[in-house]
């Protein structure tokens, strides 16, 4: 079983020079990787051709973002067929800086997802609630709407090329993390879910990340429950160092 995977994630950050620092820097720590660990860096659009060509072997490439349609008269739009052509193994949908900042909704979420399924893309499908959410303890009902109404066009899935992770957004970016046992909590109703939907065997082979301030200093405690595979990393997935100590406490 491969469920383990640690993504990062480096959002709008790095230099197109730094960017290629971090992939040479990492190539040493992926030889001595745990074979049952993944890794995967999600990294600029503008980057992802030139870092497919350089990357090292066994690191996942990822776009933080793809359009909802295919080709045609979309300015500045890049395809899920572009991706693929460039050599990107995944695309980020429905990270929630994207559907705040963004207008991705969960009808964008589906056609976006239909994109890279077309295209042979994998997907990470984010989820994760507000604070608000949250704290009216409506945080399960909400991530079944949301999972729902993602996969509602889906019957099955393939559990190499399609990842979810789970994000609580008041955790993302705040340094304010989700308990281990928040996150044991949801990881354990999202492989419900994936069970209700997609079967057992499906549902126990597929990757539930955990995202939100996730560091070195949390990663093991997160990791530990046996429904946390791994995580999706922002902040600490800048610098190769401390990313690489959280991709050990995944396997
Ligand atoms: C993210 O952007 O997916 C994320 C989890 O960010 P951070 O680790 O910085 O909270």
């Amino acid at each position: 079983m491969m469920r383990n995977l640690v993504a990062g994630n480096w959002k709008s950050n790095k230099s197109f020079n730094e960017s290629k620092d971090w992939l040479n820097e990492i190539k040493q720590h992926l030889q001595s990787l745990p074979e049952n660990v993944k890794v995967m860096v999600a990294a600029p659009a503008p980057y992802l051709a030139a870092l497919a060509e350089v990357k090292p072997e066994g690191l996942l490439l990822a776009s933080q973002t793809v359009s909802a349609t295919g080709s045609g008269a979309y300015t500045g739009e890049f395809t899920a067929e572009m991706l693929k052509g460039c050599g990107v193994d995944f695309a980020l949908i429905g990270h929630s800086e994207r559907r705040s900042m963004y207008g991705e909704s969960d009808e964008i979420v589906v056609d976006k997802i239909q994109q890279c399924l077309d295209s042979n893309v994998g997907v990470v499908l984010c989820c994760g609630e507000s604070l608000e959410i949250r704290d009216a303890g409506t945080h399960t009902e909400f991530i079944s709407a949301q999972l729902d109404s993602a996969c509602s066009n889906l019957e099955s899935i393939d559990t190499r090329s399609f990842v979810i992770a789970y994000e609580p957004i008041w955790a993302i970016g705040t340094g304010r993390t989700a308990s281990a046992q928040q996150a044991a909590e949801m990881h354990d109703f999202i492989r419900n879910w994936a069970t209700q939907k997609f079967g057992k065997d499906t549902a126990s082979k597929l990757s539930i990340l955990y995202g939100g301030s996730c560091k070195p200093s949390n990663a093991e405690e997160l990791f530990a429950n046996e429904n946390v595979d791994g995580g999706l990393i922002g902040g600490a997935s800048l610098k190769v160092n401390d990313f690489i100590q959280i991709v050990a406490a995944a396997k």
